[in-house]
């Protein structure tokens, strides 16, 4: 098959290159994004292989319709930028890897709690100055400490599992209950339990209509001061605006984010010699007690692997005659 990859890095190129050993398609790579303006370049091919800031709306996906595509190969688990209802419309199926850093992303959520509440990059930049005071860098035990988990699906129930071993008590907040958690110990409360009684929450939740903003004003409100936020999943679950004024207040006492909502005209971009324009994200940076990453939680070496290799059978199901049932989202 004739495939567009979008948003393609040299790594992407690198681990689809290594899984199409064959040579089976025809890949062509595009580091642009797909969207309105770029839909143009998919003229000719039979699938686009896509990944999460590219835009899948209405429009770019009758582009797609027009050019000849049939299938948008995610490459990643999240679907939230593909408008599924006009995919179906147009006849194109829409397939994804479900599945392909669970621990990679826990891990890395663990990693932002670790720096966060040890100071790590602090301490980092102090001890590479010479400054070895260790004043301002006093952190605190996980152990006995309350952890909300948002979401105990495959990222979640990881992520409650390491946090167990830490000795923290974890309460969950899901509309279906993981056996798996269960089993750990793991106590099922609501949205407003979670806020009031969680020293850590933890977001492992999808982006789609009920989660939208599920951290607002609001949920703020109903939380501890001087709880510990952490964002690996998707950048809209939380509503930035909100995120400085809790900072501010000290109501949030830590924040650690992998994704951001605005995050698509940045992340995954080298924007070092350039201006950031989003000011609310600029204003977040500014604060001590604050980590940003750019989306790298899923970045293993058995991530892109399994995502390479996912997405080629994805493509060759397809080919068949039908994609996985655990792996197609929509289909015409
Ligand atoms: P999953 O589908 O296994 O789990 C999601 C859980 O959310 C499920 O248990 C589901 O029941 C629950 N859920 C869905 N809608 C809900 C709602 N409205 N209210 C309450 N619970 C709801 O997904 P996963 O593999 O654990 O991934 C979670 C998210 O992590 C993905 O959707 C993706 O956005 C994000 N992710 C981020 C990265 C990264 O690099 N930062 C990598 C992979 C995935």
């Amino acid at each position: 098959m004739k495939i567009a990859v979008f948003s393609a890095k040299p790594y992407d190129k690198e681990f689809l290159d290594q899984a199409d050993r064959g040579r089976r398609h025809e890949l062509v790579f595009f580091e642009t994004h797909l969207n309105a303006a770029t839909v143009r370049l998919a003229n000719g091919f039979d699938a686009v292989c896509v990944f999460v800031n590219d835009d899948l709306s209405r429009e770019v996906i009758l582009g797609l319709s027009k050019n000849g595509v049939k299938l948008i190969a995610l490459r990643c688990a999240g679907f939230n930028n593909v408008d599924l209802s006009q995919a179906k419309a147009s006849g194109i199926v829409v397939a994804r890897v479900p599945a392909y850093a669970p621990h990679g992303v826990a891990e890395h959520a663990v990693g932002l709690i670790l720096a966060l509440n040890r100071k790590i990059c602090r301490a980092y930049n102090r001890v590479r100055d010479g400054n070895f005071s260790i004043d301002g860098l006093l952190g605190f035990e996980l152990y006995g400490k309350t952890v909300g988990v948002m979401g105990t699906g495959k990222i979640g129930a990881i992520f409650a599992g390491i946090m167990k071993g830490f000795g923290c008590r974890i309460l969950a907040y899901d509309v279906h209950v993981n056996p798996e958690c269960e089993a750990l110990g793991v106590r099922y409360v609501s949205t407003e339990e979670i806020f009031k009684q969680c020293d850590i929450i933890s977001l492992h939740l999808p982006l789609n209509k009920q989660t939208y903003h599920i951290i607002n004003d609001d949920a703020l409100l109903k939380m501890k001061t001087g709880v510990m936020l952490i964002n690996t999943s998707r950048g809209g679950l939380v509503d930035s605006a909100c995120l400085v004024e809790g900072l501010k207040s000290g109501k949030i006492g830590y924040l650690g984010l992998d994704v951001y909502e605005e995050e698509e005209s940045m992340f995954f971009e080298d924007l070092s010699g350039q201006a950031i324009y989003d000011d609310t994200f600029v204003r977040i940076e500014t604060f001590p007690n604050v980590i940003i990453t750019g989306h790298q939680a899923f970045f293993t070496d058995a991530a892109l692997r399994n995502i390479a290799q996912t997405t080629l059978y994805n493509i060759e199901g397809f080919e068949k005659g039908g994609v996985d049932p655990v792996n197609l989202v929509a289909s015409h």
